[in-house]
């Protein structure tokens, strides 16, 4: 819909499936149908700090201050643009007719398409997509992807429904936005989330491919696809490899470090976790891997805790075996899930749901690091709380940018229709013989086999679509910690305002190089 829903400032649209005339002018919608956010709040699942949009957009108010941009154009980038709600029939397995609600939010188009996740919860409401497509718009800016915030969930309990009944929800879900153009490679590009996989991108892939008009670039309308069905290597554990990274530049700031009395550095440092699901399980995977001590580790079920030390893939095979964490040998069992958080840590790492860490909780929390994985687990008064007492928090607006970051090289790849690195890998290769070979021949001195083939392996290989997913996720992790760190310095503000600053900046200067239309 081009800058053209930008443009019309309005502030928050609800649009309801049933009373639009016309399904294929969105612009319509939009002058038609205004809902104040404020409306919606009731829904919200932080009702008592605020609705979770509201605090978002707190969070926004206060960085905005630190900028010098028009209040009307901050008040245009503040808003969602449009909301989708759609209720439809689901037949269950047992003939049963159930009515199901689902939402997407598109909350900025300065940039197009428009990205986010899909989630499957019973928490998803008008508000928590707008405020999560809202935290995606910043999520981008921060990390330099050319896309708008978005977000759809579907309220459901996924564990309660069988794969068929998922599939059908899934599918007649992506009808639905398909129908209203709020789905296409150039449009709005959905991808996983909180209880959605590939297995629900590739169904949403299949049957977007039916609808469209063009088929050409379908495989772009839907990010984190099986590798097989036009995924990228890397998808699955962008997140968590991203939350990794930021983790890790964190710690690398001797001199933030020596603030928290922490050492330099991620090894030895100890860490909770909560959620071991996608994002979760590869965040503690790769700390695992850089020598981190995971002590803590929380499910829907509880938490165990040891302070000697968990094995990562021992906890997961226990969980396989018996259905549940607790009761893991050697380990403190946890009644509740958010008590793990409470226990002594140097990281703590919530990759669950939001408003896990509340003004109820706070002044409980021990670490000294909280490492924002999931989106929005900490309030944004907790936030303040943990502030004034010296904790870091590593915000999620750059944390979990991991998996947008690569969703954005999928989008690209399935744009180009070629594997990234298909067409250099062995140029490459050869090209780093040749300089093996001309080194030699300038020393006068052979390697023999076994240095060679030692060199070879290290040197003399072509970039693989994996090796550049990698390359490109730790350089644009590494590259935005540094400059929201700097904004933080700058204004002397913590890294979540610092974020905020960063992304209010580039998006009010894309408006204003732009232009806003007519
Ligand atoms: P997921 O469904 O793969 O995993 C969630 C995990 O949390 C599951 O193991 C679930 O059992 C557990 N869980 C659920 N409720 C819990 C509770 N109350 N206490 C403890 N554990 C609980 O979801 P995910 O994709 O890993 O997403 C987790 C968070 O990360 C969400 O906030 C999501 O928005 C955010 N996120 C995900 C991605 C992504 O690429 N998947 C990207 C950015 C942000």
């Amino acid at each position: 819909m081009g800058p053209i829903g930008a443009a019309f400032g309005i502030s928050t649209d609800l649009i309801s499936a049933t009373d639009n005339p016309c399904p294929t002018c969105r612009i319509l919608y939009l002058v038609r149908i205004e809902t104040a956010s404020s409306n919606m709040s009731s829904q919200n699942s932080h009702s008592s700090e605020g609705s979770f949009f509201a605090q978002v957009n707190f969070m926004f108010d206060r960085a905005a201050a630190y900028t010098n941009h028009p209040k009307g154009l901050l008040s245009q980038i503040k808003n969602c643009n449009s909301v989708y709600h759609v209720s439809f029939p689901l037949v269950r397995d047992n003939g049963d007719i159930q009515v199901v609600s689902a939402y997407r939010a598109e909350h900025s188009h300065h940039m197009q398409p428009t990205k986010g996740g899909i989630r499957y919860a019973p928490t998803v409401n008008a508000d928590e997509v707008m405020a999560l497509a809202a935290l995606m718009t910043y999520k981008c800016a921060v990390v330099d992807v050319p896309f708008g915030g978005a977000k759809g969930g579907v309220t459901i309990d996924r564990r309660l429904y069988s794969e068929a009944e998922l599939e059908r929800v899934t599918r007649r879900f992506t009808f639905e936005l398909a129908k209203k153009n709020f789905i296409g490679p150039g449009v709005d590009v959905p991808a996983p989330d909180y209880g959605t996989s590939a297995r629900e991108m590739t169904w949403i892939l299949d049957t977007y491919t039916t609808v469209t008009d063009n088929p050409l670039d379908a495989l772009a309308s839907v990010t984190g696809k099986p590798v097989g069905q036009g995924g990228v290597r890397g998808r699955v554990e962008a997140t968590g490899k991203g939350v990794y990274f930021g983790i890790r530049e964190a710690c690398d700031i001797e001199e933030d470090m020596k603030k928290l009395s922490l050492n330099k550095g991620v090894e030895g440092k100890t860490v909770i976790i909560q959620g071991l699901g996608n994002v979760g399980y590869h965040a503690a995977l790769f700390l695992e891997q850089a020598g981190a001590r995971l002590v803590g580790l929380a499910e829907y079920e509880g938490g165990i805790y040891n302070a000697d030390g968990l094995k990562l893939e021992d906890v997961v095979r226990h969980r396989r075996e018996t259905g549940s964490i607790l009761n893991f040998p050697g380990a403190n069992n946890v009644a509740d899930t958010v008590k793990t958080l409470e226990l002594a840590c140097d990281i703590l790492v919530p990759a669950a749901l939001e408003a896990q860490i509340r003004m109820d909780n706070v002044d409980c929390i021990q670490a000294r690091i909280i490492a924002e994985a999931a989106n929005g687990p900490v309030t944004a008064a907790a936030a303040d709380s943990l502030r004034d007492r010296g904790v870091m928090v590593i915000p999620d607006t750059y944390l979990n940018a991991g998996g947008v970051t690569v969703s954005y090289f999928e989008w690209l790849r399935n744009l180009s229709h070629v594997r990234h690195g298909r067409m250099s890998r062995r140029f490459e290769a050869r090209n780093a013989s040749r300089i093996l070979q001309a080194v030699q021949n300038l020393v006068g001195q052979s390697f023999n086999k076994e240095q060679l083939q030692s060199i070879e392996a290290d040197l003399a290989f072509g970039a693989s679509e994996a090796d550049l997913v990698a390359s490109g996720l730790e350089d644009t992790m590494v590259g935005a910690y540094h400059e929201i760190h700097e904004k933080a310095r700058y204004h002397a503000v913590d890294l979540r305002t610092g974020a905020f600053i960063s992304a209010i900046e580039k998006i009010a200067l894309g408006y204003e190089r732009l232009g806003i239309f007519p």
